[in-house]
């Protein structure tokens, strides 16, 4: 099928370069009609997205940081000025101080609690907010989680117990915006080599895990999160909000290794 997207202008949040999961999901949508628009954190990583955005021919590259969210409304303002309104949002935000991924969780300091929370957590309710106010005729929302939020993995820490505020948020915004058409739904995406990802202490353990472990015996492509979006932000998957789907080549079904790895 193609043309899915055709007619519908969207927000992709969280692209930092060509290995980011947003820019996977651009990619798809892009070839699918959509009409984008990005915003990137800090004039470095504006000087990587600029050029992606020009190749799926985005004209609105907005700075944005979720930390100020004087920030956020800068971005809605200059969306509400081009578009009006808007279709579709893909939140691909995350952050911690790397010092806390490693070790024990419960030597999280107050203040990265705070701050991953807001970055990582709260910036996707605001965002939504802000959005929904700009969705006419319904709409869709996508946010990025991962499944440390459910359940315990090394190194994780504070960021699973944000990804649990995040997903527990994503019910709670479909149910709010729902009465209009509004759905707002997560992938939960297996492990993938991106900036953020080696920020988790022992990392490239965890994704050769996984691929040894999951029912597919690999981890997930840029395409695979890409083509999963795509389902989550068309209509295709219009009976569908509030969901945690999960992109992991079946990780999360498994509660024992394989027995190959258990003989290793
Ligand atoms: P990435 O480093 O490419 O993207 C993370 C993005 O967050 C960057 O663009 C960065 O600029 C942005 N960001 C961080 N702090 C910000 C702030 N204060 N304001 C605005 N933007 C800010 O890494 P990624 O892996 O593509 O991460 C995207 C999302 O996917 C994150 O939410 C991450 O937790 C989630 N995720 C990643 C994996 C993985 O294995 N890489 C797995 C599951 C979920």
């Amino acid at each position: 099928m193609n043309g899915l997207m055709k007619g519908k202008r969207g927000l992709i949040m969280g692209v930092a370069n060509d290995h980011s999961i947003a820019w996977g999901i651009a990619q798809t949508l892009h070839a699918q009609g959509a009409e984008m628009a990005f915003t990137y954190q800090g004039e470095a990583f504006g000087r990587r997205v600029r050029p992606l955005a020009e190749k799926v021919g985005a004209k609105l590259v907005l700075p944005c940081d979720v930390e100020d969210s004087a920030s956020v409304d800068s971005v809605f303002d200059a969306l509400k000025a081009e578009w009006g309104t808007i279709d579709f949002i893909v939140h691909a935000i995350g952050f911690s101080d790397k010092n806390e991924l490693k070790g024990l969780y419960a030597d999280t300091t107050k203040e990265n609690f705070i701050r991953t929370m807001v970055i990582s957590c709260y910036s996707f309710t605001e965002v939504a907010r802000k959005a929904a106010a700009m969705m006419n005729e319904g709409g869709s929302m996508i946010t990025l989680t991962y499944a440390g939020s459910v359940r315990v993995m090394p190194n994780y820490n504070v960021m699973g117990v944000a990804k649990a505020g995040l997903e527990a948020s994503v019910r709670y915004l479909a149910n709010d915006f729902g009465p209009r058409n509004i759905r707002v739904n997560a992938i939960s995406a297996g492990p993938v080599r991106t900036l953020a990802g080696a920020g988790i202490s022992d990392a490239r353990h965890m994704f050769s895990y996984q691929a040894r472990n999951s029912p597919l015996r690999r981890t997930v492509s840029l395409e695979e999160v890409g083509g999963s979006a795509l389902y989550l932000l068309s209509h295709l998957s219009g009976g569908v909000t509030g969901e945690i789907h999960y992109v992991d080549s079946g990780y999360h079904i498994v509660s024992m290794p394989t027995l190959d790895e258990l003989k290793r």
